[in-house]
């Protein structure tokens, strides 16, 4: 079992996690509207191609990003449901207890390095 204070010192970390990506998704949320009527408004057709195509990567990147972010979120959530829910810090496949080293270092985990490392290698 984690102990009481770790427990919290993870929590708070998954926390601020989540925080973090939640501001970071809302803002290229932002982005992606502000390139679009950028892209619309120009009206010179050589300039609309280059920036269309500058924009386009720009917003593929920021697609990109937005949903590394996104599927971060997903985790961070998964394991705050998980603390809510009691499951936390055991492995999802095989129910081993993650070691609190492997939960500090990332604390969305939801298997143990051995079942990562199978899981891995399929
Ligand atoms: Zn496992």
């Amino acid at each position: 079992m984690l102990a009481a204070k770790d427990l919290d010192a993870l929590k708070a970390t998954l926390e601020a996690e989540r925080e973090r990506l939640a501001k970071e998704i809302a803002e290229y949320e932002r982005d992606g509207r502000e390139t679009l009527s950028d892209v619309s408004g120009e009206n010179n057709y050589r300039d609309h191609m280059a920036d269309q195509g500058s924009a386009t990567f720009a917003r593929e990147l920021d697609k990109t990003l937005e949903e590394n972010a996104r599927e971060s979120l997903a985790r961070v959530e998964a394991a705050l449901a998980r603390i809510e829910a009691g499951e936390y810090g055991t492995c999802r496949r095989c129910g081993a207890e993650i070691p609190v080293e492997r939960l500090r270092a990332v604390p969305e985990a939801e298997l143990c390095v051995t079942c990562k490392a199978q899981e891995e290698s399929l």
